[in-house]
């Protein structure tokens, strides 16, 4: 069985004459020392490099960043400095965001149910855009104004366009039967435009769609385009914004459109379609996924001979839930073998209390892989370290931005203390 495929290791890591990774010039086995593992690696060039081809496909200004699918202040820094604006979508995100020095006037405020609260405070600090997504939020905008609160926020309505994008069920957004947005098909996004558009306590500027996540289909995006387009058009408001949602290789023999692809696949179909709009989009994961790996250290190895064997890592499902809620797949390798054969197939598990608690079901690794080694799941950036939690008190991976042969820590590892910085008992 085959090495590690290069093309899902981040832009800037190099193999050296030891077989030994490097990303962005610093040796993996020196940032595991530093910093210790788990940990979160990012190339920070790859991400830079992924903003900016996005904001060469779409322009500047047309391109907002989806931060649930990674965020703490130096991506959210990063992201903006290369010409994005950030989408968030909760207050907490907003805190962060603007704890970052990211201008309100540069994010946009989403979520299915934003509270009085989340929405007080977005206009209160002025967001760019709120997009709204149903009659209740358009009740609880109207009695803020009622309250006297300005200025007039600049909204955008969320439509659910009846697409159905190809990809796991709890990501898909887009279908009729969805918790998301204004239904096309039955009215009601009809009936949301003349409302807003008369509303004293918003100013209509647009249109949104998502139509989910990770998907790989150019043709799924064509179609939200055209629909969103025929909706849009005899509207003739500013601003069309088509979502994010573009899938990434996660595994050996995936593959995703590039940016690149994704941005003329999106704009060819709103230019022949006679869109005047400004059209923008929201990508996540596009840009931050396989700018990352996770570092874990090999901890206890079992076999079970005529079963399998068991590779447990010093983390698991609270730094990566992916593959418990989706039953998404990961590729593994060792950071000292990089072109190593894998020809182990084991089941990659975390250390939790819970038999689901598994990072990959059968993972390929160097059957000389021992307890102490360094193991790197790649294609970490997205929804790991944002979506992870304190499931059995294991603290959280630090974060590390490597670039051009020096390593920043960005978000530190917590500590036992912070565990109880909440718990007033
Ligand atoms: C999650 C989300 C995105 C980003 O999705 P990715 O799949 O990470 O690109 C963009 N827009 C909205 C409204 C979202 O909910």
């Amino acid at each position: 069985m085959s090495a590690i495929p290069r093309y899902l290791l981040s832009d800037n890591s190099t193999v050296g004459d030891d077989g030994a990774l490097s990303v962005g010039g610093c040796a993996v086995s020196d940032l595991a020392a530093e910093y210790g593992t788990p940990l979160f690696v990012y190339d920070e060039n790859h991400l830079r490099e992924r903003c900016r081809e996005a904001v060469a496909a779409f322009g500047h200004g047309r391109v907002v960043y989806a931060t649930k699918a990674f965020l703490c202040r130096a991506m959210a820094r990063l992201a903006y400095d290369e010409g994005m604006l950030l989408d968030v979508a909760s207050g907490g995100e907003l805190h962060v965001a603007l704890a970052a020095g990211v201008p309100a006037g540069a994010c946009t405020l989403h979520g299915n149910n934003k509270s009085l609260d989340e929405l007080r405070h977005g206009i209160e600090e002025g967001v760019r855009h709120i997009v709204v997504d149903s009659f209740d939020e358009l009740d609880r905008l109207d009695s803020l104004y009622r309250e006297g609160l300005g200025p007039t926020p600049k909204v955008l309505l969320r439509i659910t366009p009846g697409v159905h994008a190809h990809t796991h069920e709890f990501i898909a957004t887009g279908q009729d039967d969805s918790k998301f947005g204004f239904n096309l098909g039955n009215g009601d996004a009809l009936k949301a435009v003349d409302r807003a558009s008369r509303s004293p306590s918003v100013d209509l500027v647009g249109v949104h769609c998502h139509i989910g996540s990770n998907v790989f289909e150019a043709s799924s995006f064509a179609k939200a385009a055209e629909v969103m387009a025929d909706f849009a058009v005899p509207l003739d408001l500013p601003e069309l914004v088509l979502g994010g949602g573009l899938g990434v290789a996660y595994v050996e023999g995936e593959e995703a459109p590039t940016i690149n692809q994704w941005g003329s696949v999106l704009l060819d179909a709103c230019a022949a379609l006679g869109v005047r709009s400004k059209v923008s989009v929201e990508p996540g994961r596009a840009i931050v996924a396989a700018a990352a790996m996770t570092v874990y250290t090999v901890g206890t190895i079992k076999e079970i001979p005529g079963v399998r064997t068991y590779v447990a890592v010093n983390g698991g499902m609270s730094d990566n839930p992916r593959p418990v809620l989706y039953g998404s797949g990961y590729e593994s390798f060792l950071p000292r073998a990089v072109n190593a054969e894998r020809n182990l197939t084991a089941r990659l598990v975390g250390k939790h209390c819970e038999s689901g608690d598994v990072l990959s079901l059968a993972a390929k690794l160097p059957a000389d892989v021992a307890v102490g080694d360094l193991l790197a799941t790649p294609v970490t950036g997205a929804y790991g370290h944002s979506m992870g939690s304190n499931y059995n008190k294991i603290t959280r991976p630090p974060v590390v931005f490597a670039a051009d042969g020096d390593a920043r820590l960005v978000v530190r590892r917590e500590t036992f203390e912070d565990l109880l910085v909440t718990d007033v008992g």
